[in-house]
């Protein structure tokens, strides 16, 4: 066994899984890898990569316009990940969801669509101080094209939104809430269900930022009552440059159309173009085919060990980092949530983030150093930038004990 695998909770047979990442097998400067930047992208299982290898070397044809057989195996690979998605996120119909390159492609085509046609001056949209920057800047760019107003969620000094500002911030202006599902600075959980339901109340539409969620939470958008709802593949064991957008179908049908070209018309003449229906009328052009039929097969994988044996799993973990790096004097965590994900930013006084992240790199361990795209939580708690260890469940607690150790070793290089 890997010497890096220790214990487990009964049932979660984390050295299996490990062998079906082959990623992870490898030593990284002599040293067996410790991979620990899943909150910027995680590692693809093999049957992610097999069914990418597949498509390229069997099924290779553009998909939804041809008789051909390859055409046909194509499109019925791509459109049962749609299948597979609805599932994973509980949507009412396959329809609902638009594919996209990420999650920031999901917000933007919001942001362009439903914003463009619906948010007016003087209207507000509301965002908070734990948000990635594709959850921020999209917003702000309509708001200045609109003379709408920004308005921010503060921020309590575990890492928490406070409800009872949020509360404040509502009014018959507020069009929207665009709020991350869980922070992938820190890690926090937000209470979405309540949020958006305190959004509806004020009469506003809610946007959901699940990057971070989809990986390691159970989903069940019905249940949240989200009205958009968007994430990205390759966070969620799936392949690059494909994600997803969900949204209600009243509102998607309501929408103009994003990008203009194939594939999201009905017919074209020089007068006038109609559209097609959902969900191609947001998909115009070529898409990332394989990358579709690569994140099916992440939906797949997941799906097979459970999102909730995966997150109970990673909430030992989270417990387990959490006291293994209190233990390092000068340590300091930022985002000691309640409600946390599995990931433990943090600094240590007197060492620079990036510092920390290259002796680290050096025992093979990975980790994130710096802002992680989302500036405004940094200048929230007066740090330029965290080290951040974010895990998935391949990870182990002997993992983390590598990461602990390697902790006082930079300690030691930079006393
Ligand atoms: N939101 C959050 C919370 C994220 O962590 C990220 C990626 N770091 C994004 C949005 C953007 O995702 P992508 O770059 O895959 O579009």
């Amino acid at each position: 066994m890997n010497a890096l695998i220790n214990t487990a909770p009964a049932g979660f047979d984390v050295a299996k899984i490990r062998q079906d990442f082959p990623v992870l097998k490898q030593k990284v400067h002599g040293k067996p890898l410790v991979y620990l930047d899943n909150a910027a992208t995680a590692q693809k299982p093999q049957s992610v990569i097999d069914a990418i290898r597949h498509f390229y070397e069997v099924d290779c044809a553009n998909i939804h316009r041809g008789v051909h057989e390859l055409s046909q195996r194509s499109t019925a690979a791509y459109e049962q990940t749609r299948g597979k998605v609805r599932q994973f996120l509980n949507a009412r119909t396959k329809n609902e969801l638009i594919f996209v390159r990420g999650a920031t492609e999901g917000i933007n085509l919001v942001s362009q669509t439903w914003g463009r046609k619906c948010v007016k001056e003087g209207d507000e949209i509301i965002v908070s101080g734990l948000e990635h920057h594709s959850n921020i800047v999209p917003w702000q760019m309509l708001c200045e094209e609109k003379g709408a107003k920004l308005r921010v969620i503060p921020v309590n000094d575990s890492g928490e939104l406070i409800l009872e500002e949020y509360e404040k911030l509502l009014n018959p202006r507020t069009k929207l809430l665009a709020v991350g599902h869980v922070s992938n600075a820190l890690g926090t959980i937000n209470p979405i269900r309540q949020m958006i339901d305190m959004a509806h109340k004020a009469g506003a539409l809610a946007l959901i930022d699940g990057a971070q969620a989809a990986p390691h939470l159970k989903i069940d958008v019905q249940a949240l009552d989200a009205d958009f709802y968007a994430l990205s593949g390759h966070k969620a064991f799936g392949p690059t440059g494909i994600g997803i957008l969900y949204g209600k179908s009243k509102l998607l049908n309501a929408m103009p159309p994003w990008q203009g070209g194939g594939d999201m018309i009905r017919t074209v003449t020089f007068e006038k173009t109609t559209y097609n229906e959902l969900p191609y009328k947001f998909e115009a052009g070529t898409p990332h085919i394989a990358g579709g039929i690569g994140l099916g097969a992440a939906v797949d994988y997941v799906t097979a060990i459970g999102m909730d044996r995966i997150a109970a799993y990673e909430h030992e973990l989270l417990v387990y980092a959490t006291a293994a790096l209190s233990q390092i004097p000068g340590l300091r965590i930022i985002g000691t949530a309640r409600e946390k994900a599995a990931v433990v930013s943090f600094v240590i006084e007197g060492i620079h983030p990036h510092d920390i992240g290259t002796v680290l790199d050096r025992m093979g361990i990975a980790v994130r150093t710096g802002h992680h795209c989302a500036q405004p939580i940094m200048d929230r708690f007066q740090v330029p930038a965290t080290t951040r260890a974010s895990l998935a469940f391949y990870n182990t607690t002997a993992e983390i004990d590598a990461l602990a150790a390697g902790l006082q070793k930079v300690k030691e290089v930079f006393s």
